[in-house]
């Protein structure tokens, strides 16, 4: 099996599982009980965060666990419009971000807020749109740091700057799901006030994730029950799931530069073994991550060369998981064409992604362009 979807979710290394195993057999305390149970649950809660924190570059009680991004998304779009509203109205988003954030935006619109989404310009986003749209009405920026389906990055740390230098009401929320522990960056070392990441995109379980606050941010919550995660998220920690997360955090934020070395390597060698071949457009930004690559096959629907891949054991995507098959209209607005979202395939590396399975993949897309009746 070649795995090429880890934007989608990524395989849990047997020692990060054995980890979340033991906390479920054997140090299987409330983290909340008095007892020596308890105090270990706490210490691997500890232990974990305090990685989390060192990934993030800040301050461990900077970061609350969440059951993923989806999760840390809602409390901090919600949780800031919520305490910021006798100050503004007015929201800047993009219009290329996740079903995450995009349905919370379509929410508040629905509430009342301004919801503005900037677009991007010859495939790119510029920080001065979005200092140009910010005014003193503004409480709330959210942008995405790479994008799902094509890997643009997006200029989050220099749009934090300048709309915080244009009005000091703002907010700015990033959602790093595809940046954390991939791309060398200390989101505590920008203006950037709050940050969602996921466990299953990094190698840890499906189930778990985080949220960066910033120390001071303006945030009220919206679920009640117990005080834990600053009180902020209540409910009993996630003990298992969180201690995996914080181990493959630990392991990966160790080896972000080697990772991304070997992503350069082999998104090169990709593109070289699929040049020349007419009928491939990749689909790309000179601000593109290497671990994302979105390539279109002309005349050949995304379905049909996904399940062409997958019989020869290559699994890809045909666009974002969580739109399940449903455009999202984020290749129209980046390349131009509505169309081509009709004929994409998502290529995501992970950490133990080979050459050879690369020259594999590419063999096969080439093979899979000759054997399909083109549309
Ligand atoms: N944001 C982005 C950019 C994503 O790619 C995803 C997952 O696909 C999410 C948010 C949601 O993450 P989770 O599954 O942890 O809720």
């Amino acid at each position: 099996m070649h795995y090429f979807d880890n934007a989608a979710t990524t395989k849990v290394d047997e020692a990060i599982a054995k980890q979340a195993l033991l906390c479920m057999t054997h140090d299987f305390g409330n983290p909340s009980s008095f007892h020596k149970l308890g105090v270990a649950a706490q210490q691997k809660l500890t232990n974990s965060r305090k990685s989390l924190a060192k990934a993030f570059g800040c301050k461990e009680d900077e970061v609350i666990f969440t059951s993923g991004a989806t999760e840390s998304t809602n409390i901090a779009l919600f949780g800031a419009t919520c305490a910021l509203e006798k100050r503004g109205n007015k929201i800047i988003t993009t219009s290329i971000e996740h079903a995450s954030v995009k349905n919370v935006m379509d929410e508040l619109e629905r509430k009342g807020f301004e919801v503005v989404r900037i677009k991007p310009r010859n495939g790119k986003y510029y920080a001065k749109d979005f200092i140009d749209a910010t005014d003193d009405n503004t409480i709330l920026v959210s942008v995405m740091h790479v994008n799902n389906l094509t890997g643009l990055v997006l200029p989050v740390a220099e749009i934090a700057k300048g709309v915080k230098q244009k009005s000091r009401n703002v907010v700015v929320h990033v959602d790093g799901v595809q940046s954390f522990c991939k791309l060398p960056f200390k989101v505590s070392r920008t203006d950037i006030d709050m940050m969602s990441v996921s466990g299953h995109k990094i190698y840890a379980p499906k189930g778990v994730g985080a949220l960066y606050i910033k120390k001071g941010t303006k945030i009220k919550k919206h679920c009640y029950g117990g005080s834990h995660e600053n009180d902020l998220r209540p409910g009993t920690e996630a003990v298992p799931l969180i201690c995996a997360m914080g181990a493959s955090v630990a392991r990966l934020n160790q080896d972000v530069d080697k990772n991304l070395e070997h992503y350069y390597k082999l998104n090169a060698l990709l593109k070289e073994e699929l040049e020349n071949t007419d009928d491939i457009r990749i689909l790309e930004s000179e601000d593109n991550a290497p671990y994302i690559i979105c390539i279109a096959a002309k005349g050949v629907k995304s379905e049909i060369m996904l399940h062409f891949l997958g019989e020869k054991n290559f699994y890809v995507a045909s666009g974002s998981a969580c739109s399940k098959g449903k455009k999202t209209g984020i290749i129209g607005e980046l390349f131009e064409d509505d169309k081509l979202e009709d004929f994409i395939i998502r290529i995501s590396f992970g950490k133990d992604n080979t050459e050879d399975e690369v020259k594999g993949l590419a063999c096969a897309v080439k093979e899979g362009l000759d054997a399909i009746i083109k549309v």
